[in-house]
């Protein structure tokens, strides 16, 4: 079986999605790319993330062919590929319905320095691509034009994108994205949010890359950053 790592890892994170909350039934897909190969491993439509077995994974090339699998490709296979076409560095891709960030995709409205959490996505603001329907190549042509050099994105309408060097940093890039929309959403419900300013961002970026643990010599783990 093709990818048997990275499938079963689309099924371990995609039961966590569901179960802390960032999807609702089978919103939101996930998937991994191999650069070796050039194909990526992606969940399969419409199927419940807890009746998903790795058979069930597809695998695919950044040009929508399938390469294994018997199962229909998630509708958001287009997006996935943009995204890595776009942060050739990504090997993960997360796309939730998660409440708080479709809160401000549905406003239409940018993430916010709110906490310094939201500098996981390599930027001060996180945008908010323009709006086109689910699974169509012109979402994922609207992810490509906000996309810049931020490794997470709003879906206008709809909900967040998030790409890391694997799907562990993905995931937990999701997981804070959604608690920077929550305090964005919470301040602004009784005040107006300060907004963290450029330098007060670049101390952060300059503090995350000490954080946590160093790696000790032929650790495999990434502990750079949350
Ligand atoms: P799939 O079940 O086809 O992955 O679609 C879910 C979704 O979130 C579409 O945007
Ligand atoms: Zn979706």
């Amino acid at each position: 079986m093709l990818m048997e790592k990275e499938r079963n890892e689309i099924v371990e994170f995609g039961k966590k999605m569901s179960s802390q909350g960032l999807s609702k039934g089978t919103s939101g897909n996930l998937s991994c790319y191999d650069p070796e190969s050039g194909y990526m491993a992606i969940g399969p439509s419409g199927l419940g993330y807890f009746e998903t077995t790795p058979e069930d994974v597809v695998v695919m090339d950044l040009e929508g062919n399938v390469i294994e699998g018997g199962r229909k490709p998630s509708s958001e296979h287009n997006l996935h590929a943009t995204v890595y076409k776009h942060r050739p560095e990504a090997r993960a891709v997360v796309h939730t319905h998660s409440t708080y960030c479709t809160t401000f995709a549905c406003l239409r409205q940018p993430l916010k320095a709110v906490h310094y959490v939201i500098s996981g996505a390599g930027v001060d603001e996180v945008p908010c691509a323009e709006y086109a329907t689910f699974g169509t190549p012109e979402l994922a042509a609207s992810v490509g034009a906000a996309i810049g050099d931020s490794k997470a994105l709003l879906l206008a309408n709809h909900g967040l994108v998030a790409c890391g060097p694997n799907m562990s940093k993905a995931f937990s890039l999701a997981v804070n994205m959604e608690f920077v929309a929550e305090m964005q959403w919470r301040c602004m419900a009784v005040g107006t949010p300060a907004v963290l300013t450029g330098e007060e961002m670049t101390a952060v970026r300059v503090r995350m890359q000490t954080y946590g643990q160093a790696k000790k010599p032929g650790e495999a783990r990434d502990t750079v950053g949350y």
